[in-house]
């Protein structure tokens, strides 16, 4: 018998702890010697069979039954079940061809059983466990630290050099102290997946890979085939964080997070009735409103043009945006340079974006990088740009340039909650007489002193109330079996779900005999495949 809870998640990768029997429970992700956690490892045979084997061989040695760890292949049809620990044999030798170990892991993953923890033996270094753990693996043991040492090879998380480094003061564990190869790997190993554990509590794991990667062209490899299964890696981000997300590298504009918000501003995002937009620079401040540029523009705007903040990694944000995460969220290294990839992929994202929203006229308010993708994007979708900029955006010429530019154009209405409801909850909803008070960002929304909305600060999503999800027609709802719940949801107890719920969105639960409003826990998908664990962390319900 095998239990398995997992507590945090970060896309692929999450904490937990592993129950076997007779044995203390492991915290996931761990380093452990496997053949004390599963006595049947050391009887276990025919499972290491290779990876690339066909289908036709794979059968030809079928698994026992009943045994802890499950072997999976990617030829074999899946035969775990919730709860168990599932084992892919000869998974240190995927990494020699990212493509496969991608195409590999996804096959893998989409038939497994998702609260199902996964042992990779013979594959985890101080180099690789960040990867590895992205990648959704939970458990490892030794051997391949061991392995290392038995070649007289010192392991980092930067890669390993000639035992002789031992003593130079790279490291200074007990194995380092004691002049001990074996300990000090073992060692690297067990540290460095602590240091992975707590990147995934804080919800930044891809920061970490994206920096460790780096000295290995494969794991570079990896992640970015990973991020062009976008349909796959979507699905098990969360919808927003609350951290800084450190957009420090070409990949960061490939992130799973960030192609969704470009795609949710064209797809979903239904902007005001305002004839002409102006295109912003962005500010280091987040959310941009809190800047001194940004309170510049907006008085010279005064409300007579829909503004449109063009950014690198996210592409363009509208104004009604900027609280939700990434928008207020990102950090970018600003060096005013933009380079060529960026320019490419953040110019499509505008042209997509004037192409489904069409504008009267389309004032471009930008210098630099910005000015320059806001003119590739004009090329790209047929559109005509005003100019307002010849020196710096915030300067006094700019913003009275800015101002004569929008001289008789008519004020439109600010109204962010439509804005947001459309990119939260894909539907365009009818704000009229809702009022507004408290302290930007901190803000609550009402209709006739009724309570609709707050803004989750962290996150800066939208919270709805009971009566808020009124207005909301339909979607992201969680429909429950007939009983009327005490606290969270678990996963049981879900009949189905709304398939655009992601870990973290805001969800309205319904039942026979109850209502609820509260937070998904999981993504839709993973509520109807898990047998344990919350679905929905529950802020109110109301029998009905
Ligand atoms: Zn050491």
């Amino acid at each position: 018998m095998t239990r398995v809870s997992f507590k945090k998640r970060d896309g692929l990768a999450r904490t937990g702890v592993l129950e076997t029997e007779g044995m203390p429970p492991v915290r996931l992700p761990a380093a452990a010697d496997c053949t004390e956690l599963f006595p049947a490892l050391a009887t276990l045979v025919r499972t290491n069979i290779p990876l690339c084997a066909p289908a036709a061989i794979v059968r030809q040695f079928p698994s026992e039954e009943g045994i802890q760890p499950v072997p999976i292949h990617p030829q074999l049809d899946n035969r775990a079940r919730s709860g168990d620990c599932v084992m892919v044999a000869g998974w240190h030798t995927a990494m020699a061809n990212p493509r496969t170990y991608v195409d590999w892991l996804i096959g893998l993953k989409e038939k497994t059983p998702v609260d199902t923890a996964w042992y990779a033996p013979a594959s985890a270094l101080p180099s690789n466990a960040a990867i590895l753990c992205y990648s959704g693996f939970d458990l490892f043991d030794y051997k391949a630290v061991d392995l290392k040492s038995a070649q007289g090879r010192f392991c980092t998380p930067e890669g390993d050099f000639p035992k002789d480094v031992l003593g130079n003061g790279i490291c200074s564990c007990p194995g380092c102290t004691a002049g001990n190869l074996l300990e000090h790997n073992r060692h690297a190993l067990r540290q460095e997946l602590a240091l992975v554990t707590r990147f995934i509590t804080q919800g930044q794991l891809r920061d970490l890979v994206e920096s460790r990667c780096r000295l290995d062209a494969a794991q570079v490899a990896v992640m970015r085939h990973l991020d062009r299964n976008y349909a796959f890696m979507e699905r098990v981000q969360p919808i927003a964080r609350t951290g800084v997300m450190r957009a420090n590298s070409g990949e960061s504009m490939q992130r799973a997070e960030v192609q969704r918000f470009a795609n949710r501003v064209i797809e979903r995002y239904v902007p005001p009735k305002i004839d002409v937009a102006v295109l912003l620079p962005c500010s280091a401040r987040k959310p941009y409103s809190l800047s001194q540029s940004h309170r510049k523009f907006q008085q010279a705007v005064g409300g007579r043009a829909h503004e449109l903040i063009v950014t690198s990694p996210l592409g363009l944000v509208p104004r009604e945006l900027e609280t939700i995460y990434p928008a207020g969220h990102y950090d970018v290294p600003v060096t005013g340079y933009w380079d060529a990839e960026e320019c490419t992929v953040i110019a499509d994202i505008i042209a997509r974006y004037f192409r489904k929203h069409p504008y009267c006229r389309i004032i471009a308010h930008l210098e630099g990088g910005a000015l320059k993708v806001a003119r590739m994007a004009a090329e790209q979708c047929g559109i005509t740009l005003e100019y307002t900029c010849t020196e710096h955006p915030a300067g006094t010429i700019a913003l009275n340039a800015l101002d004569a530019a929008l001289a008789g154009e008519r004020k439109g209405k600010d109204d962010r909650l439509h804005g947001m409801i459309s990119y939260q909850f894909n539907s365009d909803v009818d704000t009229k007489g809702t009022t507004l008070r408290g302290h930007f960002p901190e803000v609550f929304y009402s209709r006739n002193n009724v309570q609709l909305f707050s803004i989750d600060t962290g996150t800066g999503m939208l919270r709805p109330t009971l009566d808020g999800w009124k207005i909301i027609p339909d979607g992201y709802q969680v429909h429950i079996d007939d009983f009327i719940p005490e606290g969270d949801i678990l996963t049981p107890g879900v009949v189905s779900a709304d398939p655009a719920i992601r870990d973290g969105d805001e969800v309205l639960v319904v039942g026979a005999r109850a209502l609820g409003t509260g937070r998904a826990a999981l993504p839709a998908d993973e509520m109807q495949r898990s047998r344990r664990g919350v679905a929905v962390h529950v802020r109110k319900i109301k029998r009905v």
